[in-house]
């Protein structure tokens, strides 16, 4: 048995086979083959097989998505079996005696640069288009399927870490854990696991060695620690928390449909993250109260090229629609730092974190930002919709998100779609430029939500990814709430509502402070909302009140 100790980040325990995520080779074999006519049927056979993967792709985002979603998958279906490409793949294959993989690399960077080369913006963007499906191609016939799991049965995934947009392609249902050697616990492996509600453990290190594939393992994502080939006691051991794990949950599921109320008569209220519309289930599993925070950049991530206004209204609308009249926050785009995504081709930068990021991205493309806007009023119509900016720092990019707004609610009208007049504004709290002008903020916004997780790395200078820095990224430090208790009462001084999204609204040893200081709403991981519910329950705020917000103003802490 080998024991490897790393840092639990979202609970539960999972027992199953370890498996690698495979990321695609970046260089591929040349060589020349033999049999021709048999090197084209291999071609053949994984172009075949590419078209029925995208068939079954294309099914399963009309189910999640629409049509629009849907069409994406099709086009690739198109693209894969498109005459000139396979004609330029042939020729290739049978008159030079090339293998196969090397020939669609080849031909698939020719049409690439041809697509790009077009006036038209429509062709230069299909240059994405040729390069994902020959990527396909490529992972069918030297066997690395890219950024999937290849397996028949439900895997530990273990990982150096993922980037959110291979989190974004998983097959879910193969996924009963992750173990990560990298990562930290505000990254997006993380903030997915408890999304999931399956257990994740990060900072491995070294510990993780590939001869492991395929072993058995148990993970556990309470105390961190993961085994690989457990003996007997281990197993009946783990097994056994397993269990008790799930008879907890059986108890926190009666909870549900009961108010968040503490003692003393104070309520707050318990929403949920998501990144996609499909998430909008776990959240009704849980009861959460609304969507505090939609992540909507993950919509993006998931296409190749800048999803259209009717895709993101469809996926905007399903989520609004199931929730069925409840709060629904969504976020408009926040991408740049850890979230890149290839074609918005933005400059390499230096220092990316305090670079070209979400609302200083839509601001400077104000096309991009106007369609996002366009499909979310027109989803408007159809829920309970806010609208919230990331990343701001000064009220006049308050000021000018709002009056772009006002420009599409205005051409709406004039077009004559429906769209809620009673869209509510806010903005993140996840600078500490907001936190400090917060009061010149929420005289311009409907809503502050506190993203600590950008909060405590700007403040305490320490990057939220750098699994090395754990110890400095320290989310309980008072710098950080002093400026959340600070946020809070700028915003009920002006009359609005305070939340906080990031992944410290579901701490529960900070559950006291936070109803101490008044804190209206805790959006986090659905799988959150019942533990957070059974804690609000049980605390009495008057009882606590003093002392926590004198605890935070002391001297006496430990800095
Ligand atoms: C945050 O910064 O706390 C937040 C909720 O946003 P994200 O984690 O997506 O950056
Ligand atoms: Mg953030």
């Amino acid at each position: 048995m080998i024991s490897i100790q790393g840092k639990g980040v979202s609970v539960g325990v999972a027992a199953g086979p370890l498996y690698f995520y495979q990321r695609a080779k970046s260089t591929i074999r040349r060589y020349t083959v033999e049999d021709r006519e048999a090197e084209w049927q291999r071609f053949k056979d994984a172009q075949a097989q590419a078209i029925e993967q995208l068939g079954q792709l294309a099914e399963k985002a009309r189910e999640e998505a629409g049509d629009e979603a849907a069409m994406l998958f099709e086009t690739h279906q198109m693209m894969a079996e498109d005459l000139d490409y396979e004609e330029a793949i042939e020729n290739l294959i049978k008159e030079e005696g090339q293998n196969a993989e090397a020939v669609v690399t080849d031909v698939a960077a020719q049409f690439a640069e041809m697509f790009a080369s077009m006036d038209d913006s429509y062709m230069q963007a299909r240059a994405a288009d040729v390069k994902d499906v020959s990527g396909r191609i490529i992972g069918l016939l030297t066997g690395v399927v890219q950024g999937g799991i290849n397996s028949p049965v439900p895997v530990i995934l273990a990982a150096d870490d993922l980037a959110p947009s291979e989190t974004v392609q998983l097959d879910k249902s193969k996924i009963l854990g992750f173990v990560t050697s990298g990562g930290s616990g505000s990254s997006h492996t993380a903030i997915l696991a408890r999304t999931m509600g399956i257990p994740a453990i990060i900072g491995v290190g070294d510990q993780l060695k590939p001869e492991y594939e395929g072993r058995e393992v148990i993970a556990d994502g309470g105390t961190g620690n993961v085994v690989v080939d457990p003996d007997e006691a281990t197993r009946d051991h783990l097994m056994a928390k397993r269990a008790e794990l799930l008879r907890r949950q059986e108890l926190l599921n009666q909870l549900k449909g009961q108010p968040n109320v503490t003692k003393d008569g104070q309520t707050v209220r318990i929403y949920c993250n998501i990144g996609n519309p499909e998430d909008v289930y776990p959240v009704l599993d849980n009861d959460g109260g609304g969507i505090g925070l939609f992540r909507s950049e993950f919509l993006y991530l998931n296409c190749d090229d800048y999803p259209t206004e009717d895709y993101q209204f469809e996926a905007y609308k399903k989520v609004l629609s199931e929730m069925n009249g409840k709060e629904v926050v969504i976020r408009t785009l926040d991408i740049g730092a850890d979230k890149m995504i290839e074609y918005f081709h933005l400059p390499k930068e230096e220092n990316p974190a305090l670079g070209n990021r979400a609302l200083r991205i839509c601001l400077n493309r104000p096309e991009i930002f106007r369609t996002q806007l366009r499909a979310l009023y027109r989803a408007s119509a159809y829920g309970h919709l806010s609208i919230m900016f990331p990343m701001v720092t000064s009220v006049w990019e308050v000021k000018e998100a709002r009056k772009m707004c006002e420009q599409v609610q205005k051409e709406l009208a004039e077009e004559g779609v429906p769209f809620s007049k009673d869209v509510d504004l806010g903005i993140m709290i996840e600078t500490p430029a907001a936190a400090v002008i917060s009061d010149r903020l929420a005289k311009v916004v409907d809503f502050f939500s506190i993203g600590t997780n950008d909060l405590t790395q700007y403040t305490l200078a320490c990057d939220r990814q750098n699994n090395d820095l754990g110890r400095f990224f320290n989310a309980h430090h008072p710098a950080v709430l002093r400026l959340i208790k600070m946020v809070a009462e700028n915003a009920h001084k002006e009359g609005i509502w305070c939340g906080i999204c990031g992944e410290l609204g579901a701490d529960l040893d900070l559950t006291e402070t936070f109803l101490s200081i008044g804190i209206d709403e805790l959006s986090v991981s659905p799988r959150s909302v019942l533990p957070l519910r059974q804690k609000v329950r049980q605390t009495e705020v008057a009882a606590c009140r003093d002392r926590l917000v004198d605890d935070l103003m002391s001297d006496q802490i430990t800095i």
